[in-house]
């Protein structure tokens, strides 16, 4: 057998600020959207690139992240995929799954996380041969999503998960918001010469229009500060020497909903 081609994967600008993310297997024809801000611009992608939608992945319930399904159903017939223990608000599913289960597209399985903490029944797809993790908002480029419905302690436990995975991991998340991101970052770690570095890299890309998702699960651990709460940088400015590094992550997500 040869190996498994990686899944292709088209990030797609959405509304002010979102991205959707088109997943496909040349071979079997499948195509999968992240989240669904906005159906025109997703509708444009596909018959660009003359692709047959099959599945829709949903991370969470917020209007932001499913506003364009029922337009683009209408268009492009497919099976909606979500929370299991968030069916109840979002729009009607084909398939609710659990942490642990699995969806498959084309080749591959994707595994369903839980990262609740931002909303509670958020969930991330996580694509172990693409190396890919649909993150919604939950992890993000140099943040994570703010606590509106879970606490500091479950947003923690939902990153740490996602720090788990492979260093060469690739992170999809849900919104341009890196450039504020950065800013902030180096307010509570100034001295992280990798986070310097990657505010520079940053400014480039939006000076050039070019998008800062995703970015690399390696990158996030040596610049995102909400993984970063064992960081002796961090906990120093913070005047938090030897605290635990859910207290740390809980006072950076504090710090952050007021920057
Ligand atoms: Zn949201
Ligand atoms: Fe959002």
């Amino acid at each position: 057998m040869p190996p498994i081609a990686p899944l292709e994967i088209v990030t797609i600008p959405c509304l002010s600020d979102n991205y959707a993310f088109l997943i496909h297997d040349a071979a079997s024809g499948a195509t999968a959207v992240v989240d669904v801000p906005d159906a025109a611009p997703i509708s444009a992608e596909l018959k660009r690139r003359g692709w047959t939608l099959s599945h829709v992945l949903l991370t969470h319930h917020h209007w932001d992240h499913i506003d364009g399904l029922s337009a683009l159903l209408a268009d492009h017939p497919a099976r909606v995929v979500g929370a299991a223990s968030d069916a109840h608000r979002l729009p009607p599913l084909d398939l609710a799954l659990n942490e642990g289960d699995t969806v498959t597209i084309g080749p591959e399985a994707a595994q369903i996380i839980d990262v609740s903490g931002h909303t509670i029944g958020h969930i991330a797809f996580y694509f172990p041969d693409t190396g890919a993790v649909f993150t919604g908002d939950s992890l993000m480029a140099l943040g994570c999503g703010r606590l509106f419905e879970g606490s500091a302690e479950q947003m923690f436990d939902s990153l740490t998960k996602v720090a788990a995975l492979p260093e060469t991991t690739i992170i999809y998340s849900g919104h341009e918001y890196t450039h504020a991101n950065a800013k902030f970052a180096l307010t509570v770690d100034p001295d992280n010469v990798d986070l310097q570095n990657r505010l520079s890299e940053i400014e480039t890309a939006r000076a050039n229009g070019k998008p800062t998702v995703p970015s690399l699960l390696s990158q996030e651990l040596a610049t995102n500060p909400f993984l970063r709460g064992a960081s002796e940088g961090i906990q120093h400015s913070l005047n938090m020497q030897g605290a635990d590094p859910v207290d740390v992550f809980t006072k950076v997500r504090r710090l952050k909903d007021t920057f």
